[in-house]
Formats: structure tokens, C-alpha cells, sequence
């Protein structure tokens, strides 16, 4: 019988944030990988767990997956873990799941913190949609060609980012996208914790008074479409729609363009009306 792969979450900061299943199922496995093994033994000492580690840093997952899916074909349960957070999210595992699952191993998720979702929550910025490009090209000309492509969704834009690099990178996405709301949030889930928020100048000019220290995500408000008719309008064309007989989504998705609403509360709208 192969082993299974765990793909396991551990905290962004604060030691506590390890769900019980992810010890008991760090603690059951024959071998963990980890990104850095000094590193990752820190929490597992924290909580007793001595599984042996062995390491895969993001240059050499390429080379070293085929050698883990093989120890999994042999038998022996393992864990994906990474420096912190989510394991393939803006981290090494990406490829390692995907060789596993190709050789019909058994991957099974283990939630638990993700930077991403934990700024998201607290951001105080749309959350119904949002598109997570995680760390922008290094050169400035790539970067803003890449936020220029996302400029026109309604989604919530959230970026990780190097600190020292924070204010920069507010500065461009004010030139690509305007000046939108925004919130950084700052080493989440520690003693330093904190929340910026305002428009992408407001942030920045109160950000650039000293360094900018910790780890850093961003979140900037969707674009903001312009809605060319009144709530009562779009219920008259969404009454009209249904006693035609229309489908739900075909019709909001009809109405969203003219009224300029986005489908999504154009459906729920229509929804409601249905009772
Ligand atoms: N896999 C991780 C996850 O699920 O969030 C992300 C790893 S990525 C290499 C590291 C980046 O995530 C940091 O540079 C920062 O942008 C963000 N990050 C991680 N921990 C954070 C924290 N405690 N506070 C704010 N941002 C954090």
C-alpha cells in the first residue's frame, strides 16, 4: 500500500495557530519535508513531535520530488510543511503535489494559516472575491505590466511583499490602478501586528516616515465600477426577467452589463426577488 501525503499548515507567527489534527498528524507520519530543517525543528520541538525531517528548498524541488513520491510508493506516510503558512502557496510543494497525485498518491490537505486569508479577514476590504498575485516581479516594468493586467476586476487585489520594498510598491500600484483603498497588514499574528489603512498615498506617506519592518501583505479594493442605474431599476428589469420565465443567472448576467452591477449582486438581488 503507498503512503499518504499531508500537505500541512503550520502558523505565520504565532506557535499556538497549529491545529491539534496537524500534530497528530505530524506526530504519525514516518518522515516530514520541510523548506529548512532548522527551522521547522523550532515548532516541532514546541510540541513534541519527532518525526525524522528532511528538506526541500524551493531550487531543488524539481530534483528531490521524484526521490519523496518514490519513499511515498514504498509506504511510509509523509508531510508537506513549509517555513510558514500554507505549503505551495508563494512556497515550495506545488510540484511536489502534482508528481504525487500523478502517481496515484492519496494527497490529503491539512488547513491552518495562510498570510493571504488572514490579512483578507481583517482587511476591512471587499472579501466576496479577491485575486492573490503573491510576490510581483522584481523589475518595475514587469511588475506594473502585471498589475496593469488586473486592473479592471472588481476583486480585492491582495500582494505579498518585502518590507523594505512596501513603500515602492504602493507608489506603483498607485500609478497602475489609481488611488484606491488599501491596507497593509503587518506581521500577522505576532506582538507587532498591525493594520494600515487608507488610500495607497495616505498608506505610503505614513509608511515612509520610518523603516518598514516584519512581514508585509497587501490588499488594494477591486476596481469600482461605475453603476449606471439605481437598485429600484435593476429590480424592475430583474421582475421583468422573471416573469418571462427567464434563467436566473443568464438574465442577471444580461442586466449586471447594462445597469453596470456586477452579475454577482445583480443574481443575489434577482434571488431574493424570487423569494
Ligand atoms: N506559504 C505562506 C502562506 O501561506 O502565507 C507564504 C510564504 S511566502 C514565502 C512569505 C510571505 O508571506 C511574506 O513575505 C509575507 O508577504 C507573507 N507573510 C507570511 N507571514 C506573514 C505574517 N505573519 N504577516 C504578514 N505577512 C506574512
Amino acid at each position: 500500500m503507498a503512503g499518504r501525503l499531508h500537505v500541512v499548515a503550520t502558523p505565520i507567527g504565532n506557535l499556538k495557530d497549529l491545529t491539534f489534527r496537524a500534530v497528530e498528524v505530524l506526530k504519525a507520519v514516518q518522515f516530514i519535508v520541510c523548506e529548512d530543517t532548522r527551522h521547522s525543528r523550532r515548532l516541532l520541538d514546541a510540541y513534541g513531535i519527532t518525526s525524522s525531517l528532511m528538506s526541500l528548498p524551493a531550487f531543488a524541488e524539481g530534483e528531490r520530488a521524484g526521490a519523496i513520491v518514490q519513499r511515498l510508493l514504498g509506504g511510509d506516510d509523509g508531510a508537506l510543511i513549509s517555513d510558514a503558512g500554507t505549503p505551495a502557496i508563494s512556497d515550495p510543494g506545488e510540484k511536489l503535489v502534482t508528481e504525487a497525485l500523478a502517481a496515484g498518491i492519496h494527497v490529503i490537505p491539512i488547513p491552518g494559516p495562510s498570510a493571504v486569508i488572514t490579512a483578507l479577514s481583517a482587511a476591512g476590504l471587499s472579501t466576496g472575491r479577491f485575486h492573490f498575485l503573491g510576490f510581483l516581479p522584481r523589475q518595475k516594468s514587469d511588475a506594473l505590466a502585471m498589475v496593469s493586467e488586473v486592473a479592471a476586476l472588481s476583486a480585492t487585489l491582495v500582494f505579498y511583499e518585502a518590507p523594505g520594498r512596501t513603500v515602492d510598491t504602493l507608489e506603483m500600484l498607485k500609478t497602475a490602478l489609481g488611488d484606491r483603498q488599501c491596507t497593509v497588514a503587518r506581521e500577522l499574528t505576532k506582538m507587532h501586528e498591525t493594520f494600515e489603512r487608507g488610500t495607497l498615498s495616505e498608506v505610503a506617506s505614513r509608511l515612509q516616515v520610518s523603516e518598514v519592518l516584519g512581514e508585509i501583505v497587501i490588499l488594494v479594493q477591486g476596481h469600482a465600477r461605475e453603476a449606471k442605474w439605481t437598485e429600484a431599476q435593476v429590480r424592475e428589469a430583474l421582475s421583468a426577467a422573471i416573469s418571462r420565465g427567464e434563467r436566473m443567472k443568464l438574465a442577471a448576467g444580461d442586466i449586471a452589463k447594462s445597469a453596470g452591477w456586477s452579475s454577482g449582486d445583480v443574481y443575489k438581488l434577482g434571488l431574493q426577488l424570487k423569494g
